[in-house]
């Protein structure tokens, strides 16, 4: 197993990885920038090094400093945990080239999905079924109305490069498809440096729903079954849960041999989530993510699975060990993301924690770096910490979520603990009848 482990990211996801080398025995790595320089992950490191100024291009993007920091203090693998540079195929390549293990899929995976018009067509060629639109990026105009042709009216219009719910746009009619494509296009440019954009129907009223993979480097793949991601506020998840309320078992079987199917076709290794759309009883691929998720921690509550410490040992070259038949799934889990910002306008609240007390017992677990006197600084995204409720039945875990809810104490800046605990209280959320506009929608309700 490797000695030392670098850590290139902050915040929750920094301490949960530090957390699953420490059970291992592995020492740890905490890159930081000056912001973070009294963080927790830092403070619980076997060793840290600064990186650079809180702005993120100089420290938490900044391959250099981060594989300088890996060669000094002698690291012999780099975890890139979610966002950052956890999905840059040239950081990848540059860890590997150092003679660093990278923690992840290969390069070349990673490149292959990171762009979403190559990630559909290898979706395609592997047997995934596919939203209906656009085989490849669309070039022009006079392409867009013949895509919008086949497809008909609402469509979507996404960014190639896109990510993070970030540069998609609407067309209702033929009349709006110009000014769609035009302002899609602009934006993309100037979000991801990529004009590139595809064209995808615009379902109704869909669920998200993802599939986690674990495949290691001897052909072995099994799925961990689903996450119901489909809370979301802007195309960005707000809570998430395991099993999806939605799916029936036969649903449930049929879309995890899917995934796994084509996670072996692809050759992948490492974990990985599958993203999907789900309509009147069908699966359509929108996007794979080739890293750890946010959303993990529900999945390790179902199967009693530690994610991170599997993504070490297949990085290590061990086989996973167990098969399909081996994975079983006990109760619900629910994770709800808690950000600093304004719970009605979320307008984003850095600040300083002046009071902390997390929740604990029975089937609670709380992932964050927070404690009283810690800094949220301005600089970064602004979930500041998760919590993830077990029980062994839905309605118990809806039980203990609201338990939970109610002893969480985070003074001094504004959260988005009130907003869960009036989700909770919803009929429909706890009848588990919601689909990707179902949180909006509740938002201009209770406003
Ligand atoms: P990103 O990489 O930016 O997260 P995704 O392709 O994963 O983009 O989509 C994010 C969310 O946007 C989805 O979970 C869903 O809510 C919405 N979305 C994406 N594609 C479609 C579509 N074809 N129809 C309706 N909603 C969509």
């Amino acid at each position: 197993m490797f000695d030392k482990v670098l850590i290139a990211n902050r915040g929750e996801i920094a301490l949960r990885i530090h957390r699953a080398c420490r059970e291992m025995g592995i020492k740890t790595v905490a890159v930081h920038s000056t912001a973070d320089a009294g963080a927790m992950h830092v403070r619980l490191a076997d060793e840290s090094v600064c990186i650079g100024p809180p702005a993120t291009r100089d420290s938490y993007l900044n391959k250099v400093a981060i594989i300088s920091a890996a060669v000094i203090t002698g690291a012999d693998a780099i975890h890139p945990g979610y966002g950052f540079l956890s999905e840059n195929a040239d950081f990848a390549h540059m860890v590997e080239e150092h003679g660093i293990t990278w923690i992840g899929p290969s390069p070349d995976h990673i490149r292959l999905m990171g762009d979403k018009v190559t990630a559909k067509k290898a979706a395609v060629e592997v047997g995934l079924p596919v939203v209906p639109g656009s085989p490849g990026a669309v070039e022009t105009l006079e392409e867009a109305h013949a895509v919008a042709d086949t497809t008909g009216f609402p469509v979507l219009i996404k960014a190639s490069a896109g990510g993070g719910g970030r540069g998609m746009k609407v067309a209702n009619s033929r009349d709006e498809l110009a000014e769609a494509w035009s302002t899609a296009r602009a934006e993309a440019l100037s979000a991801f440096g990529n004009a590139e954009v595809y064209m995808e129907k615009y379902l109704g009223n869909p669920r998200h729903i993802e599939i986690q993979i674990l495949a290691d480097n001897h052909g072995n793949v099994v799925h961990l079954g689903e996450r119901d991601c489909s809370l979301q506020r802007r195309h960005q998840k707000v809570l998430e849960e395991a099993p999806s309320p939605a799916l029936n078992s036969e649903e449930r079987e049929r879309i995890g041999d899917i995934a796994t199917a084509a996670i072996r076709r692809l050759g992948y290794r490492n974990a990985g989530t599958i993203e999907f759309l789900y309509e009147n009883g069908e699966f359509f691929f929108i996007e794979m993510n080739t890293r750890l998720q946010v959303e993990h921690p529900v999945t390790e509550a179902v199967t009693g699975l530690d994610l991170v410490r599997e993504q070490l040992r297949i990085a290590n070259g061990a086989p996973l060990g167990y098969s399909q038949s081996d994975v079983t799934f006990s109760g619900h889990a629910i994770e709800c993301r808690i950000n600093a910002e304004d719970p009605e306008t979320f307008r984003p609240c850095p600040g300083q924690i002046n009071d902390f007390h997390q929740p604990g017992g029975l089937g609670v677990r709380v992932d964050s770096g927070l404690f009283s006197g810690a800094k949220v600084p301005p600089h970064y995204d602004s979930m500041i910490a998760k919590l993830i409720v077990h029980g062994t039945s839905r309605n118990e875990c809806l039980m203990r979520l609201r338990r939970a809810l109610g002893e969480f104490v985070v003074g001094g800046i504004d959260t988005t603990i009130p907003l869960h605990r009036r989700l909770l209280e919803d009929n429909d959320f706890q009848n588990g009848a919601y689909d990707i506009r179902w949180l909006e929608e509740f938002l201009s309700r209770s406003r």
